[in-house]
């Protein structure tokens, strides 16, 4: 199973990716977690590149695609075929909404790198955390952390991110898993487990 993270920042998903790997486990399921951009040690490279270096938007996307090749073959599907649970922070959502939605690169674009890199291999499940802007940006304020080239991004930026997410959710209601990330913690974690337990049918 190859389940991915996704949503704007500020918006969840990094606190709910803590308790996951663990409720996997307890489910008798052997988890490889991995981000994008990252994973190995390259994409740890291209990532240090992507947040801080001022680069063209096609440059851009082409590191992204980098950093996801490299994780595909060293990480993602060595795990996927010993039958391990692959939980990736991250994957080409993110670049159709941050890349496509955010900065307007040409879709057709991405699509030719996806299919290119990826070679129909797709996530089975995608878990979009979901927030208004002015919920995400609170939240990205009270992590008090020096905010990275994308974090730093306008309002209109982010309100494009999240449109292109909730486009592309609504495009593939199977596969996407749409969660209102404003509720409590507890509330959104519940309704995580209620739904990953009807999905790996136990
Ligand atoms: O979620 P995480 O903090 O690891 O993401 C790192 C940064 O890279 C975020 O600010 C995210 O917006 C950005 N990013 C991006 N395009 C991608 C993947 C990540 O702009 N395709």
């Amino acid at each position: 199973l190859f389940i991915t993270l996704e949503g704007v920042d500020g918006a969840g998903k990094s606190t709910h990716m803590k308790w996951l790997p663990d409720f996997f486990t307890r489910h008798g399921l052997e988890v490889v977690m991995t981000r994008e951009p990252g994973g190995t040690p390259v994409g740890e490279k291209l990532r240090e590149i992507l947040l801080h270096e001022a680069m063209s938007q096609e440059t851009e996307a082409l590191l992204m695609f980098a950093s996801r090749q490299e994780n595909l073959n060293q990480v993602i599907k060595p795990a996927l075929a010993i039958g391990k649970l692959v939980l990736c922070d991250r994957f080409t959502d993110s670049t159709y909404a941050y890349q496509g939605g955010g900065r307007h690169f040409d879709t057709n674009k991405i699509s030719v790198l996806e299919n290119w890199v990826q070679e129909g291999l797709n996530p089975d499940l995608t878990l979009l955390f979901d927030v208004p802007l002015e919920v995400s940006r609170e939240r990205l304020g009270r992590h008090g952390a020096a905010l990275d080239r994308f974090e730093q991004e306008n309002d209109a930026f982010f309100e494009a991110v999240r449109n292109a997410y909730l486009q592309r959710a609504a495009n593939d209601p199977q596969r996407f898993m749409l969660i209102d990330s404003t509720w409590p913690y507890e509330e959104v974690k519940e309704f995580i487990e209620t739904r990953l337990l009807q999905f790996i049918g136990q």
